[in-house]
């Protein structure tokens, strides 16, 4: 099933892979982790460099974070910012948050996709 395909069936709400994966239900190696999210690589990665970075927080999504979220959201950029950095991406990345069916959201816990190591497109598709 393709990525667009698993965020027309995806829903918020309950558990999600990520989940586990924060509570280390699911063994993963973490590139980055702190007392307030983690960074792992992508399993299905779209560039040479493609990893997430995932607050503990269970939030479903953007559209749900809250005003209390906002030193969260900001530590969450700052984290993408560093570990690009720690990564190799010194000639330029791209951040992505898909939100919704339509934004192409097929795990129900918000994360910051970081991409780089090729030159990105734009307009996205
Ligand atoms: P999105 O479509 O924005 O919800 O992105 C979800 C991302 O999670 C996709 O890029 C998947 O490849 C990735 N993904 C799903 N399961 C895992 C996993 N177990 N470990 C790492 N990445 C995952």
């Amino acid at each position: 099933m393709s990525e667009v395909e698993k965020a027309q069936t995806a829903a918020p709400g309950g558990d999600t892979i990520f989940g586990k994966i924060i509570r280390g239900e699911i063994p993963t190696k973490f590139i980055h982790e702190d007392d307030q999210c983690v960074a792992f690589s992508d399993i299905s990665p779209q560039a040479p460099v493609h990893f997430l970075v995932i607050p503990r927080k269970p939030i479903d999504m953007i559209e749900n974070a809250g005003d209390e979220d906002e030193q969260l959201l900001g530590h969450l950029l700052l984290v993408a910012r560093k570990v690009a950095k720690e990564q190799g991406l010194d000639k330029g990345y791209r951040l992505v948050v898909n939100n919704g069916q339509e934004g192409a959201q097929s795990v129900y816990h918000l994360h910051i996709h970081v991409m780089g190591g090729r030159q990105m497109k734009w307009p996205p598709g």
